[in-house]
C-alpha cells in the first residue's frame, strides 16, 4: 500500500512492530542475526528477513535498507548493538528524535531533564560520607543489574564496594514501594499524549528471593540480587491516579521542547517506584519502545479504550507514520 517498509532488528519487541506495521498496510523488513530468526519466522510476522552474522553488521546492510525505502523503528537492543555513535550518523529513515537519545543516555543529563519536568526523583548522593539511609548502588553498563547492592551508611558502602572494582556508578535513594512502568506516547502530528499501558518486571533473581524465609536466606550467603529481567507482566493502575500519570507524561514533553530543536516524539516511559502514599519516584525515562509494551500485542485496557481495535505499541508507531505519510508530513517523523 505504502512506498515505505518498515524495518527492524530481530529482537526485543520487533514482534509487535513487525505485526504492527503489516496491520496498518506496510511491507515490514526484518535484520537479523542468523541465530535469532525463528520466532520471526515461525509467527510468520516478517515480510523479508535479511540476516546478518553479528549486530556489529548492521551497517552493511543499511546501503539495501535505504533501497528499499525502509524506515527503522529503534528499541532498546538496537540502540545497545548497534549503537549511538552510529544511530547519530544513520541515512536511513529513522523513527524518533535521534537528539533525544543523549539526554536518556547520560545519567546526569537524564536526571537535569526529570527534575525540569517537575517529577520526584530518588536522591542522588554525591559522596559516600553523605549516605544518611537506605541507597541502591547502581555501576554504568551493568547489565541486569548485576551487583546493584543497597548501603544505609558510608561504611557499609565501603565494605560492600571492596569487592567491585568500578568506578562509575550512582547512589540512589532506595524508595520501598512498589514498580510500574508507565508506557506512553506522544503525537507530534496532533500534539497529544496517550496512555497506552503499565507493566511490572520479572526479574532474577530478586521476585525469586522472597520466596526464601529469612532463616533459610542465611543459608546463601555467596548470593547477591541481580535483576535480570525475564518477562513482564501487565498492569491496571488505579483509576485515581491516572490524572496525575498523564500530567507527568505531558511535563516530560514540555520539558523536552526545551531541551532540544524538536520534541520527544512516539512511545516512551517512565519507570518508577509508587510509594503507599501514592508518590511517583521516576528513577529513569525511556525515549523509545519498551519490552514492558510486549503483553499487548493485541492492545491494552487503555488502548481499546481510545481505539476500540488492537493497538500494540509497534502498531501505534506504524498508524504514526502512516498518518505523517498521508498529510505529507514524514519528515516531522523521522529523525
Ligand atoms: P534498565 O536500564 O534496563 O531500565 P537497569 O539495569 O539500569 O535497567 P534499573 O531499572 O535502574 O536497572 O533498576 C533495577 C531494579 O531496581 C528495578 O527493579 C527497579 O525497580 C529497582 N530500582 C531502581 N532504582 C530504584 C530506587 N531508587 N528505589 C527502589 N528500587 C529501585
Amino acid at each position: 500500500m505504502f512506498d515505505y517498509r518498515i524495518a527492524t532488528l530481530g529482537s526485543h519487541t520487533a514482534l509487535q512492530i513487525l505485526k504492527g506495521a503489516r496491520d496498518e498496510g506496510f511491507q515490514n523488513i526484518c535484520v537479523c542475526r542468523k541465530d535469532r530468526v525463528k520466532p520471526y519466522k515461525n509467527f510468520g510476522v516478517a515480510d523479508e528477513i535479511i540476516t546478518i552474522d553479528s549486530y556489529k553488521d548492521f551497517p552493511k546492510v543499511e546501503n539495501e535498507l535505504i533501497k528499499k525505502k525502509a524506515i527503522i523503528i529503534p528499541h532498546a537492543s538496537f540502540i545497545e548493538y548497534v549503537g549511538i555513535k552510529y544511530i547519530e550518523k544513520l541515512k536511513v529513515g529513522y523513527f524518533g528524535n535521534k537528539e533525544i537519545l543523549k539526554w536518556e543516555s547520560d545519567r546526569r543529563m537524564e536526571e537535569r531533564w526529570l527534575r525540569n519536568s517537575n517529577l520526584r526523583t530518588p536522591l542522588i548522593f554525591k559522596d559516600p560520607a553523605e549516605i544518611d539511609r537506605p541507597c541502591i548502588i547502581k555501576f554504568y553498563g551493568a547489565k541486569g543489574g548485576k551487583g546493584y547492592f543497597i548501603a544505609n551508611s558510608e561504611l557499609d558502602f565501603r565494605s560492600k564496594m571492596a569487592v567491585h572494582p568500578v568506578d562509575k556508578y550512582v547512589i540512589q535513594e532506595y524508595i520501598v514501594g512498589v514498580p510500574m512502568y508507565i508506557h506512553y506516547f506522544y503525537s507530534s502530528l496532533t500534539g497529544e499524549l496517550e496512555i497506552m499501558s503499565f507493566d511490572k518486571r520479572y526479574e532474577s533473581n530478586v521476585d525469586s528471593i522472597g520466596r526464601i524465609s529469612a532463616r533459610d536466606q542465611s543459608s546463601f550467603t555467596n548470593v547477591d540480587p541481580s535483576y535480570v529481567v525475564v518477562g513482564n507482566v501487565p498492569l491496571v493502575l488505579r483509576e485515581s491516579l491516572l490524572t496525575e500519570v498523564i500530567e507527568m507524561g505531558e511535563r516530560v514533553v514540555r520539558e523536552s521542547k526545551k531541551i532540544t530543536k524538536s520534541s520527544l516524539f512516539g512511545p516512551f516511559c517512565l519507570e518508577t517506584v509508587l510509594t503507599p502514599d501514592q508518590e511517583f519516584y521516576v528513577f529513569e525515562i525511556s525515549a523509545r519502545i519498551v519490552a514492558g509494551t510486549n503483553p499487548f500485542i493485541n492492545g491494552s485496557p487503555y488502548t481499546h479504550l481510545k481505539y476500540n481495535k488492537p493497538m500494540s505499541t509497534g502498531r501505534r508507531i506504524a498508524l504514526e507514520i502512516r498518518r505523517a505519510i498521508e498529510q505529507k508530513r514524514l519528515n516531522e517523523v523521522l529523525g
